[in-house]
C-alpha cells in the first residue's frame, strides 16, 4: 500500500516505521525541518529492546508531499489535527483512507470537516512511542489497534486496511463500538495524564496515594453523565479498573504520562481534548463538569506560566 503517516512524531514514525519493514511504500508528512532533513540525511533511528537501526523512509513537508495515497494515517497530536488536515487537504481523494488513532474526544468532528468522499476509520492505540531527538524514536514494549469505519465503505476495504496493518505486527482488530473505546480512554488519560502533570508525578507515584482513587472517581464520574448525554454506554467500573491496574510498577508504574512530558518539554498540552472537551461537550448537553473544568483551567494556568 502506499501510505502517508501525516505528523511522523513519536507514534507516526513507528508505525511508519513498522509499515515500511512489512514492504509498504510509507511517506512522512511533517513540518519539523529538523526531524524531516535528519530523517532524508541518515534514515530514521529506530531504537528498541534489543536493536538499532536507520529506516530509510522519505519524509516531506505537507505542502511537498503529492500523488495518490491509498491510506493517510493521521498522527498529529489533537489540538494539531486541523492544521495538518487543512495542509493535506489536496491528498485527500476518494479513493484515499483516513485513520486515525490520536487520543482526545472530537477527533472525528474535526476530520470530517475535510474528509469530502474519503473513507474514515477512527479507533484507538494500545501502542507507545518515545521521541528521543530529531530522526530518533524509541519503539519498544508491543500494542494493538482497535479501528471502526465511520461511513460507508465496503467490507473488503476494511478487511484490507486490517490485513496491512497486522501484516506490519500491529495487532489490529475491528472494534464493535469504537465511541464507547475512545470515550474510555479519553476518560483515564484524563485521569492519569492531568493529575500526574499537575502533581508532577509518576503513574505509581500517583496510585500510591490514598486521594488517587477519590481524585479518579472525580473525573470519571462527569464522564460517564455525559457519556450518557451523548449516547455513549460508558461505565465508572470499566474506567476505574483500568486506571488501579496501571498503578503497579509492572504495567505503567514508573511512566510519566505525555501531558507531564509535554509540560515538561515545554510543549503545549492536548488537555482541551481530554477533560476540556467533556466540559465541553457537557455544557452543550446540560451536565456541568466542575472537576474537570477546573482541572482544564489548572493545566492551562500551567502552561500560560509556561509562556505556551
Ligand atoms: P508527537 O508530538 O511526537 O508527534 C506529532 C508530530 O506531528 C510532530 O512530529 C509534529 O511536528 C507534527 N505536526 C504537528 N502539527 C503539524 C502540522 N500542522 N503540519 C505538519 N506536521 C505537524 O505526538 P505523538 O506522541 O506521536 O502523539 C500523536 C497522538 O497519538 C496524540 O494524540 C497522542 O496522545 C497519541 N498517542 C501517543 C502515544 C505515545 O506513546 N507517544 C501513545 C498512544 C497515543
Amino acid at each position: 500500500m502506499e501510505i502517508a503517516i501525516a505528523g511522523a512524531g513519536a507514534m507516526g514514525s513507528r508505525f511508519g516505521y513498522m509499515l515500511q519493514k512489512a514492504g509498504n511504500q510509507v511517506t512522512f508528512i511533517d513540518e519539523w525541518k529538523e526531524h524531516i532533513d535528519k530523517i532524508n540525511r541518515d534514515g530514521l533511528l529506530v531504537e528498541t529492546e534489543s536493536s538499532k537501526e536507520y529506516c530509510q523512509i522519505p519524509a516531506v513537508f505537507p505542502t511537498e508531499a503529492a500523488g495518490k495515497f491509498d491510506l493517510i494515517i493521521l498522527f498529529t497530536k489533537a489540538m494539531q489535527l486541523e492544521d495538518m488536515l487543512q495542509k493535506i487537504n489536496h491528498l485527500l481523494y476518494k479513493d484515499t483512507a483516513i485513520l486515525c488513532l490520536a487520543n482526545g474526544l472530537g477527533n472525528l468532528e474535526i476530520i470530517e470537516k475535510y474528509s469530502g468522499d474519503s473513507a474514515i476509520y477512527i479507533g484507538v492505540t494500545l501502542w507507545s512511542s518515545e521521541l528521543e531527538a530529531a530522526g530518533h524514536i524509541r519503539a519498544t514494549g508491543s500494542g494493538s489497534i482497535e479501528l471502526q469505519p465511520i461511513n460507508e465503505t465496503s467490507k473488503e476495504r476494511t478487511l484490507e486496511l486490517l490485513a496491512t496493518l497486522n501484516l506490519a505486527g500491529l495487532n489490529a482488530d475491528l472494534s464493535e463500538d469504537v465511541l464507547l473505546s475512545i470515550w474510555k480512554k479519553a476518560a483515564f488519560n484524563s485521569v492519569l495524564n492531568t493529575y500526574c502533570a499537575i502533581l508532577d508525578c509518576n503513574v505509581g507515584e500517583f496510585g500510591a496515594s490514598p486521594q488517587a482513587m477519590i481524585l479518579t472517581e472525580k473525573v470519571v464520574a462527569e464522564f460517564v453523565q455525559v457519556a450518557e448525554k451523548v449516547g455513549v454506554p460508558l461505565t465508572a467500573d470499566s474506567v476505574l479498573e483500568t486506571v488501579r491496574n496501571v498503578f503497579s510498577p509492572e504495567e505503567s508504574g514508573h511512566h510519566y504520562p505525555s501531558m507531564h512530558q509535554d509540560l515538561a518539554k515545554g510543549r503545549k498540552t492536548e488537555v482541551d481534548y481530554l477533560n476540556g472537551a467533556v466540559a465541553k461537550i457537557g455544557a452543550k448537553a446540560g451536565v456541568n463538569t466542575p472537576v474537570n473544568s477546573l482541572l482544564t483551567a489548572i493545566i492551562h494556568a500551567q502552561e500560560d506560566i509556561k509562556g505556551l
